[in-house]
């Protein structure tokens, strides 16, 4: 007898696991089947262009709105975190300038007057000076520093 209710007990228990799998394998299916966020959809595409665009180092940490809709972003390139619109980004037009990408510096214009002097601005110097320019005045008008042009007057022999 006692062996018997053992047994019954036993499927009893079989039956509840078989019920409880049942009910989370559907509700495992109603997760799928929720239609995803629309916002998350679109970020995914936008993060999609971000990577092409920088190799995955530039990251939207907000929800993307539209392409004209300011957004904060991340860069690991050079730990940075910075405002921008997806539309400038992507496009080019006000791109993320990651300085610690030895290409973008390169490509950096160079700031500092020191710009290399050809033979016909070597004679321009000499020539402007002994016509009675003062040097900063020259180098203003080559675009070059007063150190430069007096280096050339001292080299032409007249200072
Ligand atoms: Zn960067």
């Amino acid at each position: 007898m006692a062996n018997r209710n053992k047994k019954k007990l036993k499927k009893r228990k079989k039956r509840q696991l078989k019920k409880q799998f049942k009910q989370t394998s559907k509700i495992e299916v109603q997760q799928v089947e929720t239609p995803v966020n629309k916002y998350e959809e679109e970020n995914k595409l936008y993060q999609e262009a971000l990577e092409k665009k920088y190799n995955g180092t530039v990251t939207v940490t907000e929800q993307y709105i539209n392409p004209r809709a300011v957004l904060l972003h991340h860069c690991s390139g050079c730990s940075k975190d910075f405002f921008a619109k997806p539309l400038w980004l992507v496009n080019s037009v006000q791109p993320h300038e990651c300085y610690s990408h030895p290409m973008e510096i390169i490509n950096k214009p160079k700031i500092s007057g020191k710009k290399r002097l050809s033979q016909a601005d070597k004679d321009k110097i000499v020539a402007l000076f002994k016509q009675g320019m003062s040097m900063s005045q020259i180098a203003n008008l080559l675009n070059t520093t007063r150190q430069t042009v007096s280096n050339h007057v001292k080299k032409a022999g007249l200072w």
